[in-house]
């Protein structure tokens, strides 16, 4: 029998597309902290990202439901992409905190997103309801994460928990020029996301 509150980690991001770095992270930390499932939460209209060429949002959500359907720790939700309005993690919480009302919410971000924390909206409204858990991600520099983390603990009064996830050095960015030119994406994303992405050919 289970005891004591369920344990969400949120996976959020524009998922474009999702590839085995962000999986590779979230198992990571859904493994360092015992977490009873993994929300991943493609975002709708994302703040920091107004490319207009962003891929579908319908498009985004559905290749992250097909790369994360063999984890059964893995979920999908479509609170922000069903959301017209630009999507703010704060508010994405908020929703969340009222649909599991008794578990515990553990924020998930790479070392890239986690030192650009302070240019998102309501910081220290966010870091009320949930814990933050930065992940280390190739290209950030190993002693600027732990400055970072040090640095957001002093200034809100708050535990910043972190993880080593397995460098692997990929970015959606590079997924996108690579589809672009003709170049082999196997094996730096799911098998069924390169399959999608073919089928309805993105990213030409
Ligand atoms: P883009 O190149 O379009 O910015 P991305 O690969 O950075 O895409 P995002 O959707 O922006 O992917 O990232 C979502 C979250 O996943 C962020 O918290 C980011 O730091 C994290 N993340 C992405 N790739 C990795 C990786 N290879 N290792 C660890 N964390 C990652
Ligand atoms: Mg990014």
């Amino acid at each position: 029998m289970k005891t004591g509150a369920d344990r969400i980690g949120i996976m959020g991001g524009t998922f474009d597309p999702i590839h085995n770095g962000h999986l590779a992270m979230a198992e990571a930390v859904r493994e360092a902290f015992s977490l009873d499932r993994v929300l991943f939460i493609p975002s709708g209209k994302p703040p920091h990202k107004r490319r207009s060429e962003i891929a579908d949002k319908q498009h985004r959500y559905n290749m992250t439901v097909l790369a994360t359907n063999s984890n059964n720790a893995f979920e999908v939700s479509p609170v922000e992409v069903e959301r017209e309005q630009l999507s703010y993690t704060v508010d994405t919480l908020k929703i969340l905190k009222e649909e599991y009302k008794d578990s515990e919410i553990f924020l998930v971000m790479g070392a890239d997103a986690l030192c650009d924390i302070e240019s998102w909206s309501r910081v220290d409204e966010l870091l009320k309801l949930c814990r933050v858990v930065g992940a280390t991600r190739p290209g950030i520099d190993i002693d600027e994460f732990k400055r970072e983390i040090e640095k957001i603990q002093r200034q809100f009064n708050v535990q910043i928990l972190h993880v080593h996830v397995p460098s692997l050095d990929i970015s959606s960015t590079d997924i996108r020029e690579r589809a672009k030119r003709g170049s082999s994406i196997k094996y730096l994303i799911p098998e069924e996301v390169e399959k999608y992405i073919y089928k309805y050919k993105l990213y030409r």
